[in-house]
């Protein structure tokens, strides 16, 4: 993946994002307050915004760019996380013009390792690890047998959407929902939501940029 498949992603993602703010509003309605899929299309509008004016010029760059606008303009407790999640994966492209399977595989990586050190949610608390770091497995999973890039994100995605599911029954510890307790079980949780369309829109950017 070049650059222009990485903004290709960013773009993507503001796109799903704007397509589901109502459903992911509604998520967050249940368990938590109403606003994020709000948060999320501030902050991937500005994402975009920012790659419009700045027109960064390697994948690395691109993803900088995008985690500092998403951690100023999302707000809520998953803004600084997905800012976060992109910058991690930023430093791990380095200066790289031209991104691999591996190396996509090894900014994933960090990217979850990032948002674990900063939220401290493990897997079972119902948060957004519990679609990225399935995702993640299954990426790995796909590259380690000899599967490509492309094959590799969309397991990535059809993982984190069956790690969105497993978030139903299970009692949020983390963030707002937390509070909630026992009322958070039976709901899916809004930021495993986000994560899934994010992973979907790495997929569909991949897909695109590789023929
Ligand atoms: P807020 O909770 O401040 O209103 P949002 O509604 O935008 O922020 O985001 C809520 C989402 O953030 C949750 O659904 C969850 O996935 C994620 N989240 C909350 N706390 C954590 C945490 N400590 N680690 C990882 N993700 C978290
Ligand atoms: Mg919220």
């Amino acid at each position: 993946m070049d650059t222009e498949a990485f903004r290709g992603w960013i773009g993507e993602a503001a796109c799903l994002i704007a397509g589901n703010v109502d459903r992911l509003n509604e998520l967050d309605a249940a368990i938590g307050d109403a606003d994020h899929g709000a948060n999320m299309r501030r902050g991937f509008d500005a994402a975009l915004a920012s790659l419009a004016e700045t027109d960064p010029d390697t994948p690395g760059a691109v993803l900088a760019t995008a985690g500092r606008a998403l951690i100023r303009e999302t707000g809520g407790t998953a803004g600084p996380l997905y800012g976060t999640l992109f910058r991690q994966a930023a430093v791990a492209l380095g200066e790289a013009s031209r991104i691999g399977g591996e190396e996509l595989g090894a900014a994933l990586d960090t990217a979850l390792t990032g948002v674990r050190r900063l939220g401290g949610a493990a897997e079972g608390d119902k948060t957004m690890v519990d679609a990225l770091a399935p995702a993640v497995v299954a990426y790995d999973t796909i590259i380690e047998a000899g599967g490509d890039l492309v094959a590799a994100t969309r397991c990535a995605a059809e993982a984190a959407g069956l790690g969105l599911r497993a978030t139903i029954p299970m009692r949020a510890r983390k963030g707002r929902a937390g509070y909630l307790g026992d009322g958070t079980i039976g709901h899916q949780d809004p930021g495993a939501a986000s994560v899934v369309l994010i992973l979907q829109a790495l997929a569909t950017a991949a897909a695109d940029h590789s023929r």
